[in-house]
């Protein structure tokens, strides 16, 4: 048993998220933090909303609103979204909050204090209207290189030359059209190439990755730069330094801020608790966190800010790397033991865009369908390690053939057969086990083993596979056992006895499922004539800042309770529930109503 961190990649606030982003890690994240707490762990799973950089103030300016209202706007529509899907988080805060901006200042001040961080004097673009920074991709103008006249600052779309925006011909602000200027501007940067062989020796260390994360990481290592971590820009954490705390124009960047939440929302969550210096057994290097380990689920995207940047903040920090140094106040921290990423999802073949209409929003789809029935679709063909496409034609297929006639049907007909003809669980026949029934229940409890051994090395694609092998078998020795067949008086002990065993292997299945369906599986507890909380759910809770800042609304929940990762004998005489479809059967006229609704 030990201390389990499940980090979560942090959505961007500027507007809902669709099905893509949480098919990546938002569900698998949650079916390890729900499985690794079954088994026994203990799970702290952290994330929240990432609300600072350019983009939101660009956002928010268009639409003549505050950052802080477009983030607020955001950051509950994105935390309903969760919560809808059930992600367990214990806490799924933001970045806006004091603790999170005290915590950012720290691991600043003590890079700083170490010597990773250091001033350079750059060329930037500003907009001579607001004197803010333009961030190349902001900037658009003919390519010094083949000439096209739609260039971003940082590429070029036509003949794909990385570019400088000091080099485009004829500069253009995409925001507002105006002509950039170019300044020198001071800024600090992260001294990455200090740190590269520090983080070389902990990547040699790795084990169980998935190989083209590693590669990818040890490729990096090679052609380190020094990063700038600070902008013009008066939306963001201010800069912890002397002269440079009250100055209203530079801001930490926000992928430095953005990464540390994790480290603040596990400090936030201590602090919620009362004893504020519980998150140490989840982030210590030294012995408060001897047993722990720590698991960050991203995008392939975001590869390089998990197995590079936040290592290396986190190495820094605590005073390993070329220029050595002293762990601040909040001690040595562990770097992660695993980087989990996903590939992408498309959408009926296209890439997912909002603004091209290419899309749907997570709250749109559970308007029309329940939550485990994308679970499920996640699970089952969602990216985890090949870029996968989402059509409505293969979810319909798989809600319909596999959830419902798979699953679904197993748990109703062995429910409402012993409900009927027993009222409550059958015993077994003193007569005693067929082969048949003993082969059956080994199966349901071999899988335990074998599900829960995939679901701890990221496969979870082959672990419901496993868990719905099961299924498959059970419903395979019902169809042979042919218990409606034993109506007679003196059969129906042997009937009793097949719907024993169908029942415990429903209810051994029904745990394998847990974690990935944890909805359905609390209602088919309940089925069984269980009682209380099976699979716990995320609730959303006003809070106040803890520093005295704004109130916000957080994802969290008791997670202590609910169904360990084990077979339960299921009780005689137990009364059954009165039976109902967990599942429900799509019209096959979904297909083509959603597509029209994408075309139009
Ligand atoms: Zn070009």
């Amino acid at each position: 048993m030990s201390h389990v961190l499940a980090a979560v990649a942090w959505p961007y606030a500027n507007g809902p998220r669709h099905i893509g982003h949480v098919s990546g890690f938002g569900v698998p994240s949650d079916v390890f933090a729900r499985y690794m707490r079954m088994a026994g762990h203990d799970v702290l799973m952290v994330s929240g909303t990432d609300e600072h950089g350019t983009p939101i103030q660009v956002q928010a300016d268009a639409e003549g609103v505050t950052p802080r209202e477009l983030a607020d706007r955001y950051n509950r529509v994105i935390a309903e979204d969760l919560r809808a899907l059930g992600l367990s988080y214990d806490l799924f805060t933001r970045t806006t909050t004091r603790n999170h901006y005290a915590v950012v200042q720290e691991l600043f001040a003590g890079l700083h204090r170490n010597g990773y961080i250091v001033p350079r004097v750059t060329t930037g673009a500003i907009s001579p209207s607001t004197g803010r920074t333009l961030p190349d991709r902001y900037i658009e103008g003919t390519c010094p290189i083949c000439g096209y006249d739609s260039a971003r600052g940082d590429q070029c779309d036509n003949c794909g030359n990385q570019l400088d925006p000091v080099d485009l011909i004829n500069p253009k602000s995409k925001i507002n059209g105006e002509t950039p200027e170019f300044v020198e501007t001071e800024h600090f940067f992260l001294d990455l190439p200090a740190l590269a062989d520090a983080l070389r020796e902990w990547l040699d260390g790795r084990e169980g990755w998935r190989p083209n994360v590693l590669r990818f990481s040890r490729n990096l290592l090679d052609d380190l730069q020094p990063r700038a971590i600070t902008r013009d820009l008066e939306w963001g954490v201010p800069i912890p330094l002397d002269d440079w705390r009250d100055r209203p124009d530079k801001r930490i960047y926000v992928w430095f801020d953005a990464v540390i939440g994790y480290l603040s929302a596990s400090i936030e969550w201590a602090r919620r608790t009362g004893d504020p210096e519980a998150w140490r057994r989840w982030w210590s290097a030294d012995a408060e966190g001897k047993d722990a380990r720590s698991y960050y689920f991203m995008g392939k995207d975001n590869i390089v800010f998990h197995s590079v940047i936040w290592p290396a903040l986190l190495g820094g920090y605590s005073g390993a790397g070329d220029h050595d140094g002293e762990p601040g106040a909040l001690g040595r921290l562990n770097l992660p033991t695993e980087v989990v990423s996903s590939e992408y999802l498309t959408m009926e073949g296209r890439k997912f865009s909002s603004s091209r209409k290419v899309v749907i929003y997570v709250r749109d789809f559970l308007e029309r369908y329940d939550a485990d029935a994308l679970r499920y679709f996640i699970a089952v063909a969602g990216p985890e390690s090949n870029d996968t496409d989402f059509t409505w034609a293969e979810f319909l297929r798989r809600n319909n053939d596999e959830l419902v006639a798979g699953w679904g049907n197993l748990v109703n007909r062995s429910v409402s057969m012993a409900a009927k003809n027993f009222g409550a669980i059958p015993p077994v026949d003193p007569a005693g086990l067929t082969e048949a029934d003993e082969a059956l229940l080994a199966t349901a409890r071999a899988g335990f083993d074998t599900v829960g051994d995939l679901i701890g090395r990221h496969r979870q694609k082959q672990a419901i596979g496993e868990a719905m092998r099961v299924v498959a078998e059970a419903n395979k020795y019902l169809s042979e056992q042919a218990p409606w067949k034993l109506k007679a008086e003196a059969d129906k002990p042997r009937m009793g006895t097949i719907l024993h065993v169908a029942l415990q292997v429903v209810s051994d299945a029904n745990t394998l499922l847990t974690p990935f369906l944890p909805h359905s599986a609390q209602q088919i507890h309940e089925l069984l004539g269980g009682t209380g909380v099976h699979a716990p759910m995320p609730v959303l809770e006003e809070v106040d800042d803890l520093d005295g800042g704004p109130a916000y609304p957080v994802l969290t929940g008791d997670y202590t309770v609910g169904a360990r990762w084990e077979p339960v004998p299921l009780e005689v005489g137990r009364p059954l529930a009165a039976p109902k479809p967990v599942f429900r059967k799509l019209d096959p006229s979904i297909v083509e109503e959603e597509l029209a609704r994408l075309a139009g």
